[in-house]
């Protein structure tokens, strides 16, 4: 269940990139791959036949030809092998079908409840992308909430492997959750394990804000080599990209800021037993509660960022508490790790306020040095970043297994 990632400079025309290059379009023969890796064309084609025999590229006719035998064309077969993907969120899980390139098939929501356990949540997840990948069709029976096909086939595919999200810490080296703070009855358990016994194929587990660092660094900054992620969204958490590989730390947990102490008065009480925690202050979840300790009635998330468009003076206060306290522990992040490019996504993303206030302390707080070309961006609001970064873990394990 795990990946050692190897150093970027190995990496460089491995059969990763040559793979991402055909699937970019960046490159259509070997000799565009020769040029692009500065690899030599007998290399190439040794990396290039492994792959085509993994079922990875394909040869798709002949190109252009420059004079004299026309060379044959690379590409990444469609329809042929799909990975499947799980982001699992408090109430709803993304769940996807992706081609090798890592575009989405097939996607679908569906709610769930965290609190039915592991094994009847993620059961009920894995049949429904066994069943997309065998043929398109849905294993539940008017329990889609939003369903949609992301694209109108439903090419059905060998499925070659399996990614999974977990909204909590993950252990990356057994696949096992440690103390979640919102998911009762799953501390400990072993998702890779479970998985294991159901699927034929690896499963890989990660945190959500890792699938989504993955999945936006691929897609928006796959030439920045250092880059930190912020998901803001019921709970709080980050990944980090470093030399252009996802970077978990000795056990899993790098990244994970949810319990980083910052400045607040009153300091609310976290659930890890500490007070002024990141996630007791600046999550959506510290949200809800300190509205509903101020007397305004508020469901949820949704409720609260509706108050803040409307202008609510409690709710609006604060999302700017919310934006200097994440500012605060960014700029340390900042300072410490001097990324090219810092993106926050999850649903907070889109609170002006909040965004606000966290790039005006980030400012204040940084180092010139590390701020002079520093990119502060919003994750593309996708709601399928989370399954592209499940898939491209899975799309790295297969075609370069540790
Ligand atoms: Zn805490």
């Amino acid at each position: 269940m795990t990946i050692d990632d190897a150093p970027r400079e190995a990496l460089r025309g491995g059969p990763r990139e040559l793979l991402r290059w055909v699937a970019t379009g960046a490159a259509v023969s070997r000799a565009d791959l020769s040029r692009l890796s500065g690899l030599s064309p007998s290399t190439v084609s040794q990396r290039v036949e492994a792959l085509i025999n993994q079922g990875l590229l394909e040869e798709a006719g002949a190109g252009q030809s420059r004079g004299g035998r026309r060379p044959r064309q690379l590409a990444v077969p469609t329809g042929g092998a799909v990975v499947g993907a799980i982001d699992l969120g408090a109430h709803h899980a993304r769940i996807g079908t992706l081609d090798l390139s890592g575009r989405v098939v097939q996607a679908r929501t569906l709610p769930v409840r965290i609190e039915d356990g592991p094994e009847t949540v993620l059961g009920a997840l894995l049949a429904e992308v066994t069943a997309l990948a065998s043929g398109g069709g849905a294993v539940s029976s008017g329990g889609a909430d939003g369903a949609s096909l992301a694209s109108g086939g439903g090419a059905a595919g060998a499925l070659r492997g399996v990614g999974i999200g977990i909204p909590g810490p993950v252990q990356h080296s057994t696949g096992r959750i440690v103390s979640p703070s919102r998911m009762p009855g799953w501390n400990g358990f072993d998702v890779a394990a479970f998985c294991a016994d159901r699927v034929d194929v690896p499963v890989i587990v990660d945190n959500d804000a890792n699938l989504m660092a993955l999945g936006a660094h691929r897609t928006a900054h796959a030439e920045m080599d250092h880059a930190v992620y912020i998901k803001a969204g019921t709970g709080i958490g980050s990944g980090v990209i470093s030399s252009g590989q996802l970077h978990r730390g000795a056990q899993g947990s790098a990244g994970d800021i949810s319990h980083c102490r910052v400045v607040a008065d009153p300091a609310p009480l976290c659930s890890c037993g500490n007070a002024g925690c990141l996630e007791a202050v600046a999550s959506g979840a510290a949200l809800v509660t300190a509205l509903r300790e101020q007397g305004v009635p508020v469901d949820d998330l949704t409720g609260v960022l509706r108050l803040i468009d409307d202008g609510d003076r409690h709710a609006t206060a604060l999302a700017r508490q919310a934006g200097r306290a994440i500012g605060e522990i960014l700029a340390v992040v900042v300072n410490f790790f001097n990324p090219q490019v810092v993106a926050i996504g999850g649903r907070l993303a889109d609170c002006e306020p909040l965004l606000a206030s966290m790039r005006a302390t980030l400012y204040e707080r940084c180092l010139p040095l590390a701020t002079q070309t520093l990119l502060i961006e919003r994750v593309a609001t996708s709601q399928d970043i989370g399954i592209t970064g499940a898939a491209h873990l899975v799309i790295d394990h297969v075609v370069a297994p540790a």
